[in-house]
């Protein structure tokens, strides 16, 4: 008998078939089971989606392709974990087979039949003798080996969490306790529930192996070694594979991971952590471009998954989702935990404003810091300098005729790095070398205008040439960013030097304002923030705000240590405006405070969240194509649009604004635009994207938009 089968299968972005293909197959194949079918000349793996229904025009069941083969030992994908996908595909505005594939590990697409099975085999037998040397699970949460007693306030927390079904943001400061926090939830959770499964998803690949390191210990003794996998884009392909399996079989009790982990297929799922929820790297910047967070809370509703997003400094939707009921207005969807104070008795650094206007012109470390940081030196304490910079200088110049090293191929300059005198462009990777004259005019004279962190590291030498540690011998400074960090192993390498205390000073991009559990920094500096509290993107002075948060939360995180020294941990601040709203409400840890007002002028300005966004892009050779394309598409979405059924009720409450270009225009040789979709009501915006994406592919094809390279869309942009 034949069976008729819808698969997903992986369709070029934006090509007509948005939907699952139909292939026959003679025997009945559960929905979800991953198959290898034919496309075009291809033999490719796809999904089982649903069942379809028999072709209905006369001759057409011929035409239709047979299923090759189902992937043997592979129980099917869930229900849920389709549910997932499906959403995500249309939410986000990209064809379900894109979405559903590229949620697989890359090596089951890659693998054939025998190559899959003798893996199948592999894990099979490991698996058996990892059941052998499984040890007795304790009885009771958080009994496990290196577990410490939770205090007051993460007892109520967790109690909150356990009592209340979420989803949840854990409001805790930096050093509160939060991954504690964790630990203990999904304790109590395994040794409930023997097939309950956990994800805990962070925000870096660099924060995995120490999260790792701590779930791994505490679990590992458990569950046995397997009950522990991470899941991020640093694995190869065969580890990827690996961990993909263990969640999939369900021998993974616990999946840590960065934002691709969201997908990983979890039959048992019953709780998702999202660590640092704030941190723009949830989004995918490319493709499909989700939220790794937003759709942690969808997947948690799907799949009956208690869901805590944790945070120092919550993204201000999360804040705003979580607010309380007040006696005018309901309270969000959110339960909000809070756990104001820091483990023992740590207390937050003191945050010294330093106000620029009042140091010499051009001063990059004003003396008083210079001199806080050669105090800590000299006791042994380390410091942290953080300037969100790389490489030498943004620009290299010509006094004589004004030359600037502007990158051939981009609207950027191209940013000079010392260490191999290059010069480099950020955004599409041109590097030359650094001339030995002017281009244009020959002066031999060229210079460096402003800094990043490399110049900051050699200026900061120059400055504490001299000074020495309790022991006499040099202070030893150190740099961390992406150049110092490019070969495998170099950040752990580093990051291990300064937790042994090898490292005096610690100079740095936002790299090191993350996560990592430091605990002998006493003083953290931010010599230059300044110029996020007026930028053109609405978002910069949150991400300005939780980043110096974050790096304040990196001092004084052993109460004991700081305790045993001379005086408090410090955050400095180096500003021209030390009056700004912000940096007050720094100075009070107040986050709450910030937000507030935040909130206040996003709800004035009619932003998220108070407002819906997508943004359209386009590339091509000029503007003026790239453009074209934009406004055509919008012109079309307003006449025909309003002739479909039920859109003549949704228009009038999308605001479609003019294309305009990017913000840095030129990549690569590729000029690049942007247009802006807003809306007060989500399912409006979600109504019309889904609409308007006919559109934009008719517009497309038309022949004066041949020069278009691409167009994508963007739901939910982080940065406009
Ligand atoms: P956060 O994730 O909120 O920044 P952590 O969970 O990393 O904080 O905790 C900070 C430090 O305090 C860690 O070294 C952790 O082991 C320790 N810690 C957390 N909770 C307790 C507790 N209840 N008793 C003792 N130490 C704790
Ligand atoms: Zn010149
Ligand atoms: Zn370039």
């Amino acid at each position: 008998m034949t069976h008729w089968l819808s698969v997903a299968v992986q369709t070029p972005a934006h090509s007509a078939v948005a939907g699952p293909l139909t292939y026959r197959s003679e025997l009945p194949l559960a929905a979800g089971t991953l198959v290898r079918v034919p496309l075009g000349s291809r033999e490719v793996l796809g999904i089982v989606w649903a069942m379809a229904d028999r072709p209905e025009a006369e001759g057409s069941e011929a035409a239709i392709r047979p299923v090759l083969g189902a992937l043997e030992g592979i129980a099917p994908l869930s229900a849920p974990w389709r549910q997932l996908v499906a959403f995500a595909a249309g939410y986000y505005q990209r064809a379900l087979g894109e979405v559903a594939l590229a949620a697989l590990p890359p090596q089951l697409r890659d693998l054939n039949a025998v190559q899959l099975a003798r893996r199948m085999k592999a894990r099979a037998r490991k698996a058996g003798e990892a059941v052998a040397t499984t040890v007795e699970a304790p009885t009771s949460p958080g009994d496990g080996p290196g577990a410490v007693a939770l205090n007051a306030q993460q007892t109520l927390a967790l109690a909150q969490f356990q009592a209340q079904a979420g989803p949840f943001l854990l409001f805790g400061a930096t050093g509160s306790g939060k991954t504690e926090v964790y630990l203990h939830a999904v304790a109590g959770l395994l040794a409930r529930d023997a097939a309950a499964q956990a994800l805990v998803m962070v925000p870096e690949i660099n924060l995995t192996p120490q999260l790792e390191a701590r779930f791994r210990a505490r679990f590992a003794p458990l569950y046995g070694e397997q009950a522990v996998v991470s899941l991020h884009s640093g694995m190869t392909h065969p580890q990827r594979l690996k961990s993909w399996l263990a969640a999939h079989t369900g021998a993974a009790r616990i999946v840590l991971g960065t934002r691709m982990a969201v997908f990983a297929s979890l039959p048992g799922l019953r709780l998702i952590v999202v660590d640092e929820e704030h941190d723009p790297s949830y989004k995918q910047q490319e493709g499909a471009r989700y939220s790794a967070r937003d759709l942690a809370i969808y997947r948690g509703r799907q799949d009956g998954a208690k869901v805590m997003l944790g945070s120092a400094t919550p993204s201000l939707e999360s804040w705003h989702h979580s607010r309380p009921a007040t006696a005018e207005a309901p309270g969000g969807r959110y339960v909000r935990l809070a756990m104001p104070g820091r483990v023992g008795a740590g207390s937050f650094p003191t945050v010294r404003r330093v106000d620029m206007n009042h140091q010499p012109m051009k001063t990059v470390f004003s003396p008083p810091l210079l001199d806080a940081i050669r105090q800590r030196i000299a006791r042994g304490e380390q410091a942290m300098v953080f300037l969100n910079r790389r490489g030498y200088a943004p620009v290299l110049h010509c006094a004589d005729c004004g030359w600037k090293s502007e990158c051939p191929h981009c609207s950027a300059f191209r940013v000079f790095h010392k260490i191999d005198r290059t010069l480099r462009c950020h955004h599409c990777g041109f590097t030359e070398r650094v001339p030995r004259a002017c281009p244009a005019c020959g002066n031999i004279d060229i210079a460096p205008l402003g800094r990043g962190t490399e110049r900051l590291e050699e200026h900061l030498a120059e400055l504490l040439a001299g000074a020495t540690r309790p022991d006499g011998t040099p202070v030893r400074i150190a740099r961390i960013d992406a150049d110092t960090t490019k070969l495998k192993g170099a950040l752990e390498s580093q990051l291990a030097q300064v937790h042994s205390g090898e490292v005096d000073v610690l100079v740095g991009t936002q790299m090191i304002a993350k996560g990592h559990d430091f605990r002998r920094i006493t003083l953290v500096a931010a010599v230059n923030p300044d110029g996020a509290l007026f930028s053109s993107d609405f978002r910069a002075p949150e991400r300005l705000f939780s980043l110096l948060m974050q790096s304040a939360g990196r001092a004084g995180r052993d109460a004991e240590f700081v305790a045993a020294q001379a005086s408090a941990s410090e955050m400095w601040i180096q500003t021209f405006h030390p009056a700004h709203p912000l940096f007050e409400a720094l100075k009070k840890h107040d986050y709450p405070a910030f937000a507030e007002r935040e909130l206040r002028e996003r709800e004035a300005a009619g932003m998220p969240p108070f407002s819906f966004q997508a943004l359209v892009r386009a590339e091509a050779r000029t503007q003026e194509v790239a453009q074209g394309f934009l406004n055509a598409a919008s012109t079309a979405a307003q006449t025909d649009l309003a002739l479909l059924p039920g859109l003549d009720a949704v228009l009038p409450r999308i605001t479609l604004y003019g294309a305009v270009p990017m913000s840095v225009q030129r990549v690569a040789n590729v000029e690049r635009a942007q247009m802006l979709v807003e809306s007060g009501s989500r399912a409006a915006l979600q109504r019309f994207l889904a609409a308007w994406h006919t559109i934009l592919r008719q517009t497309r094809a038309r022949p004066e938009h041949k020069g278009l390279i691409r167009w994508a869309v963007d739901v939910d942009p982080l940065a406009i």
